[in-house]
């Protein structure tokens, strides 16, 4: 194990909506990760927080009769209490209204214009307000619309400033072609390298105040606020303590773990994290994040077409419904990472049922009700264990390392499918060796007390590699098997057996089962 930092980070989420599932997918997995790597023994910080500033906030808090900032204060809010609702556990929240923030962009801003990054110009082009930009020609459909926003573009013409994005092209091409492995699932990388054969064009960063007022004022024109993508970007490094000066004249800024920056993302701003991001960490002279994660949508058509089920699939209602647990669990196990999930109640309940209540939950619940019964509540002896004893344990030993080479890579739903085969293995050792008969002859004490105990070991290691993705359940687990507390172990910890004669807990029911959630009639 190295003892590498890592940092952990989710989009800012833009505060013109509330928090809905595709937020908490985000949040959940970069919770996940987080946790993950804390227990193997990483130095980690988990960044989330919110973009507030644009035309689209202003636009909005108009609509309700707010101020820009009262109108994001308001949303932000949301944000913060739904992942503190769900359980989640981010190091910081970040908002780009904090002071700090303002100060960070200004001062990069000012950085990159007194090294000539930054020009002044007049163009005319096509703007989509909903991306806040001005499309390319080539960025329009066939039927010449947005294809995000699906609008036709408005022609502005405007003097604004300018940031040399297009003399980064070569640049970031060559770090692409070398670093292969920082966008991942690969399949992104062959988008972004597909951008990057069109010719890199340079960055509007600039709004005239005469058409948007909420935003970043440019340190060296009053008359202009700062584009929201140039401003919200920078709060990654701004976590860290970074302040937008010079290298080497940011004290606070933790460049170690800066250096090892992991960002999660959603596959609709890809290009502002694979294109506009590494330029502009280049332009200042910081290094550029260690990977960038993307994954695709959670679709959730046939959901949104039912009125009356339709407020269940708010994050907070439906972890409230089903438990984190279980949410985290079908977003990882369900969704290949990097690919589109069409969302439906029928594979969601079926999956929980299937791998936690009759998985893990009867696994745990049929081992240790026999434990507590027949064995007097006590890990039993190790002695009489045979070969399908070790054979099982074998197994079970294994998963620490090829989960954690999954789950690294991003493959978390193939992780969670070798948990899952862990599981399986102890169901079938269970069917083959019939503890509860042996419970039955008193002459058989020696034998159950063999097979109960292994289930019990093997019980601790899977309670200790899944503990990211179930942390209440496998904490209760843990619990269940003796731990004073639900205190996450060590990973190193996983293969650990469990003291012989130590007392268990008390047998706990892991995982309900589910029913489909059905319309009223
Ligand atoms: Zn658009």
């Amino acid at each position: 194990m190295t003892s590498d930092p890592r940092y952990i980070t989710t989009p800012l989420y833009y505060v013109n909506a509330k928090p809905h599932l595709g937020h908490a997918y985000a949040t959940l997995l970069a919770d996940t990760v987080s946790r993950f790597e804390r227990q193997r023994g990483h130095r980690t910080r988990f960044l989330t927080g919110t973009d507030e500033h644009g035309e689209k906030i202003q636009t909005k808090a108009k609509e309700e009769g707010k101020s820009p900032l009262e109108f994001a204060t308001a949303n932000a809010k949301l944000f913060e209490a739904a992942w503190q609702a769900m359980g989640l556990t981010p190091d910081i929240f970040y908002r780009t209204t904090q002071a700090s923030h303002v100060k960070l962009v200004q001062a990069a801003l000012q950085q990159l214009k007194d090294r000539g990054e930054i020009y002044f110009a007049e163009y005319e082009g096509k703007y989509c307000v909903g991306c806040e930009r001005f499309r390319t020609d080539q960025e329009w459909d066939a039927e010449g619309l947005c294809p995000d926003h699906r609008t036709p573009p408005v022609v502005r013409k405007e003097a604004n400033y300018w940031f040399k994005m297009g003399a980064y092209q070569q640049r970031l091409l060559d770090f692409y072609r070398s670093n292969p492995d920082v966008i991942r699932p690969a399949s992104y990388l062959n988008e972004v390298l597909g951008f990057l054969a069109q010719p890199l064009e340079d960055l509007c960063i600039s709004r005239p105040t005469t058409r948007l007022e909420w935003g970043i004022p440019l340190p060296f024109d009053d008359k202009y606020v700062t584009y929201v993508w140039f401003d919200a970007l920078l709060n990654y490094p701004g976590g860290l303590g970074y302040e937008g000066k010079p290298v080497g004249q940011n004290p606070g800024f933790d460049e170690k773990l800066w250096a090892e920056a992991t960002h999660f993302i959603g596959k609709d701003i890809l290009k502002t994290h694979a294109i506009y991001w590494p330029t502009m960490l280049m332009a200042l002279g910081l290094p550029v994040f260690r990977h960038l994660n993307v994954s695709g949508y959670i679709l959730m058509n046939s959901l949104k077409m039912s009125k009356s089920l339709g407020n269940i699939v708010e994050p907070v209602t439906m972890s409230e419904t089903f438990g984190v647990d279980s949410l985290r669990f079908f977003l990882l196990r369900e969704v290949p990472y990097g690919g589109d999930a069409n969302f439906a109640w029928e594979a969601f309940v079926n999956r929980l049922n299937a791998e936690l209540a009759n998985g893990i939950g009867n696994l745990t619940s049929r081992s240790l009700t026999i434990a507590v019964k027949s064995l007097g509540g006590k890990v039993p002896a190790k002695a009489a264990r045979g070969d399908a004893e070790a054979a099982l344990l074998k197994q079970v030993h294994a998963l620490p390392e090829s989960f954690a080479k999954e789950f690294e890579a991003g493959r978390y739903h193939i992780a969670l499918t070798q948990f899952g085969e862990c599981v399986r293995a102890c169901d079938l050792y269970v069917n083959d060796n019939k503890p509860w008969a042996l419970a039955k002859d008193p002459a058989q004490t020696e034998r159950l007390g063999a097979v109960i105990g292994t289930l019990i070991d093997a019980l601790w290691t899977l309670s200790v590699v899944a503990d990211s993705v179930l942390p209440n359940g496998m904490g209760r687990l843990r619990v269940a098997l003796g731990e004073a507390s639900p205190e996450v172990p060590a990973w190193s910890r996983a293969t650990e057996l469990r003291p012989e004669g130590s007392a268990l807990g008390e047998v706990p029911r892991l995982f309900p089962r589910f029913e489909i959630p059905k319309e009223p009639a």
